[in-house]
């Protein structure tokens, strides 16, 4: 499904060079590499601030804690995506409320947001999934209508864009994701944090460091959530062709796109967004065995996801199987095939030919 092998080749001598330079300074822990690397994240972002964190899934946490998400709160997501927001949510004691997803773009459907506001709502937390952008302009209006905070799941879009915005910069608080799958990823977990708001960044910045400004001076709940520095030191390396690897991933989408022409219903692309493609998804007949057959001729393949939120073990006390029928339908047929950054053409001709030989005999 990647390949981050033959992506750290490449770059081998700058990377270790970085690592090597965290491990000579003994600054292990918020030093200068984290420093760095946030500010080269908030030029460009064009984010007044950058906040490193743990992971991913502690950005989403942090960013709720810094809005002051309170048990019974109720916050609007989507059920067609991977666990971590729902899990935050629910861990703070709030509540996921979902909206179903548009058939298309397989994000939140924004007709169906207002509905399901109530006096409870504090938050929406749209979540831009496989690198596509949510439809933002929207979901702004009634943030801002309904008085709520919008806090952006960018953990598989950070690089893309709506509109001429990066991604992170629109909502009140934008989450990033350096698993290394991720469009930028680490060699290990880490996260970000992203706001244009002084005062939201300066109690973020508390929160990740059990919620102290001054050491041992402790002014709000917090928790150890900080970006490893020689994660950092990497990530920055690698900042520097993230444009560059987004452009790839789009190549490598389009040039599937050409294969399946007329074949398949090939990914939407809203108008007016940058996609970066962090997954390449299409709805195909007998999905199950399709695997089956992709693996028998050594293609990975992936579903993301299988089971919509609402019908998952953990969360099914607050919703039932028939709640979000469109999830429901895409999580049966939805198939994701190997994309990254090193794909070869040669490799994209093959797992294409495949996916249709077994596509005809359907
Ligand atoms: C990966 C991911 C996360 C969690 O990020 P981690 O760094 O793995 O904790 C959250 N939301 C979405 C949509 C993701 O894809």
């Amino acid at each position: 499904m990647v390949d981050t092998k033959t992506q750290y080749l490449k770059i081998k001598k700058e990377i270790d060079a970085a690592i090597q330079s965290v491990i000579d300074s003994t600054q292990f822990i918020q030093g200068p590499a984290v420093k760095c690397f946030e500010s080269n994240v908030e030029k460009y972002l064009g984010a007044k601030h950058a906040i490193g964190c743990a992971s991913g899934t502690d950005a989403l946490q942090i960013a709720m804690m810094a809005l002051d998400i309170k048990p019974g709160d109720e916050i609007l997501t989507t059920p067609f995506t991977f666990v971590a927001t729902t899990e935050t949510i629910a861990i703070l004691g709030a509540v996921p409320v979902y909206v179903d997803i548009d058939p298309k773009s397989y994000n939140m459907d924004v007709s169906k947001i207002e509905a399901k506001i109530t006096s409870k709502t504090k938050a929406i937390m749209p979540v831009h999934l496989y690198g596509q952008p949510c439809d933002m302009d929207p979901i702004m209006d009634i943030a801002k209508k309904h008085k709520l905070y919008v806090i952006e799941d960018a953990a598989q879009a950070f690089g893309a864009q709506y509109n001429g915005k990066m991604i992170c910069t629109i909502g009140d608080i934008g989450c990033i994701s350096f698993y290394p799958s991720k469009n930028l990823g680490a060699f290990g977990d880490g996260g970000m944090i992203t706001t244009n708001n002084d005062t939201l960044a300066e109690k973020i910045r508390m929160i990740i460091s059990h919620g102290s400004k001054k050491k041992y001076y402790h002014e709000t709940l917090g928790v150890n959530s900080r970006l490893d520095s020689i994660q950092a030191a990497i990530l920055d390396v690698k900042l520097k062709y993230l444009d560059k690897y987004c452009q790839a991933r789009l190549d490598a989408a389009m040039k599937y796109n050409e294969k399946f022409k007329g074949i398949f219903e090939t990914p939407f692309i809203m108008p007016g967004v940058k996609h970066i493609f962090h997954q390449y998804s299409i709805r195909v007949k007998n999905r199950d065995k399709m695997m089956e057959f992709l693996k028998s001729q050594g293609i990975p393949s992936m579903i993301y996801y299988p089971v919509p939120l609402h019908m998952q073990e953990a969360y099914k006390y607050y919703y039932k199987p028939g709640d979000y029928p469109v999830s429901e339908e895409i999580a049966k047929d939805i198939i994701s095939l190997p994309m990254h950054t090193e794909l070869t053409d040669e490799q994209i001709d093959f797992i294409a030919s495949k996916v249709i030989e077994f596509n005809s005999l359907q």
